[in-house]
């Protein structure tokens, strides 16, 4: 499977955004959306390209996926599935993109970024309803108990980011128990629920075409 393995704030910088992929760096003055807020490369800031509608909607898929940190065959599963299920296709894809269990994780702030918390799944300390689950691109379902394992409770990396994210605010769809390094899936998040710097309407135009 292919992996951006580049400087991410490239990415951001592409799509004229934050795409918060490299954790508290994205929250202070160093983020380079904050500091060169171009386009990457040589002609970044001189070129100035007239969008296409196609490229209008080219750069919103990219940057939703981006966001998730998702290959391009894994997203487009995803939208496959999305436009299957009842109602609106663009609302269903947000929601099976908030639903994974790497989301779900960094959502909790058990990671900084999206990255880091698809490292956590991956390496096997994240639990549901008591079971170990290593894939990131698991779905959670209303109900669900999220967890940090009993090998992984000590790990120092794991506890730092739960100690800071204790003082934040996560989505109300979510609850989480930092004392029990536990956490609950609520409900699935509505559209309002969902903050994403993108108009989801645009991609799915994009695979629409
Ligand atoms: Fe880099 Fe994060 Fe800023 Fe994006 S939001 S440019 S990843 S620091």
């Amino acid at each position: 499977m292919s992996r951006y393995t580049g400087a991410v704030c490239r990415l951001c910088r592409a799509e004229g955004t934050k795409l918060f992929l490299k954790g508290d760096r994205c929250y202070t003055e160093k983020c380079a959306i904050n500091k060169r807020n171009y386009k990457p490369g040589q002609h970044g800031q001189s070129r100035r390209i007239k969008v296409s509608e196609y490229g209008l909607r080219l750069r919103e898929k990219q940057k939703l996926r981006r966001f998730y940190g998702i290959n391009e065959s894994q997203f487009r599963r995803f939208y496959a599935a999305a436009s299957r299920m009842a109602g609106q296709t663009g609302h269903n894809f947000l929601r099976l993109l908030e639903a994974r269990l790497d989301n779900v994780i960094y959502r909790f702030g058990i990671g900084v970024s999206r990255p880091q918390a698809r490292q956590f799944v991956r390496h096997g300390h994240v639990t549901v309803n008591g079971r170990k689950v290593d894939i990131p691109s698991y779905l959670v379902k209303a109900g669900d108990v999220i967890a940090i394992g009993e090998r992984s409770r000590d790990k120092a990396l794991l506890k730092e980011n739960i100690e800071v994210a204790a003082s934040r605010t996560i989505p109300e769809w979510l609850q989480f128990d930092a004392e029990k390094q536990e956490g609950r899936i609520l409900a699935l998040p509505n559209r309002e629920q969902i903050e994403v710097p993108v108009k989801e309407q645009l991609v799915v135009e994009f695979y629409a075409r």
